[in-house]
């Protein structure tokens, strides 16, 4: 067997055509969302993620901008800015991106957001809301962007049994909410397997659907899936390659190779999961934006 690929390319372009479609429908009511990212260092993934971000704002038709701190910045600087983004009616959503720096308490920054505009669901209360199932919190974007691969495939989890590797709160953790929830894309009976998890392929290979959040690759190899299973691989590795031009390639955490054999359908590192997560944070900004307007006024 050789599985169909999960393409989160096309699919991650369809999200942003129907965000660019809410952006242009705002605007004829004088709304521009607003999406402010806020860089602290100079962390060189993170400047690669950031100009993306801002750039795929901008393209969706939304006011992207980014604030630069330096790497000295100190906390109390950089809440000083939250404070300010904030209070400003014309950012609907801020990110700050992680990782900070080493003087800077990350869970005290993510708690100074106002949930409202806490676009990249890290906020307690957005995780609570997720937990609880109430639609207006915001989902984080790498496991929301997974559950609509899923669905766009025709994957129904609907009691399926879904092997999460990984409990991370940015993936794994709310990976798990977003599947047991009652519904479409929902209905999942889950198990989340860690670092702990003696005998990781003995519940792998119990698994219609595996998501591998581990960052490290070869974690999932074909030998243990079960046949037809559906993967997912939300790990994102450089590994040194002397035959690309960079001497590094990226990879996930499945073996590719070996998995493809016995899966039914896979997503592929790159051109899958990594796809999804900045359309999915435009989705979660322009909602945050449609949100913003009074009752009287969408109704009207
Ligand atoms: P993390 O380091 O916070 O968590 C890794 C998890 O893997 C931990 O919960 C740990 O218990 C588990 N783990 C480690 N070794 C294991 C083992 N041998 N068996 C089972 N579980 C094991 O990582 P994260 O932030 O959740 O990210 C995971 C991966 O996903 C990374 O490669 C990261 O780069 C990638 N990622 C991709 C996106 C995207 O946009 N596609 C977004 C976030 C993270």
């Amino acid at each position: 067997m050789h599985a169909e690929l999960i393409d989160g390319v096309a699919v991650s372009k369809k999200i942003r055509d129907e965000v660019a479609a809410r952006c242009a429908a705002l605007a004829a009511r004088g709304v521009v969302p607003g999406l402010t990212v806020v860089l602290v260092g100079d962390d060189a993934a993170s400047a690669v993620y950031v100009r993306n971000k801002e750039k795929q704002s901008v393209e969706a038709g939304m006011k992207g901008e980014t604030i630069r701190l330096p790497a000295s910045t100190s906390q109390e600087e950089l809440l000083a800015v939250v404070d300010r983004l904030n209070a400003d009616p014309a950012v609907h959503g801020i990110l700050v991106q992680m990782p900070l720096p080493k003087q800077i308490d990350p869970q005290t920054v993510i708690r100074r957001l106002a949930p409202h505009k806490d676009v990249d669901g890290f906020h307690p209360v957005n995780v609570g809301k997720v937990l609880i199932g109430e639609k207006d919190g915001f989902a984080p974007c790498t496991p929301a962007g997974v559950q609509m691969l899923l669905q766009e495939y025709g994957v129904d989890t609907g009691g399926k049994h879904v092997v999460i590797i990984g409990r991370s709160n940015i993936v794994g953790k709310p990976m798990a909410s977003l599947l047991i929830q009652p519904g479409k894309g929902g209905d999942a009976t889950v198990t989340i397997c860690h670092s702990r998890t003696p005998d990781l392929s003995w519940h792998t290979k119990r698994a219609d659907i595996v998501i591998a959040a581990v960052g490290r690759p070869g974690t999932v190899t074909g030998d243990m899936l079960k046949p037809g299973a559906v993967v997912i691989d939300v790990g994102i590795n450089r590994i040194a390659d002397p035959t690309t031009k960079s001497g590094a390639r990226l990879v996930g955490d499945v073996d590719f190779e070996s998995a493809r054999l016995t899966a039914s359908k896979i997503t592929p590192v790159p051109g899958g999961v990594g796809q999804m997560t900045i359309a999915l944070l435009l989705r979660n900004t322009v909602r945050a934006a449609e949100q913003s307007i009074p009752a009287a006024t969408v109704a009207g």
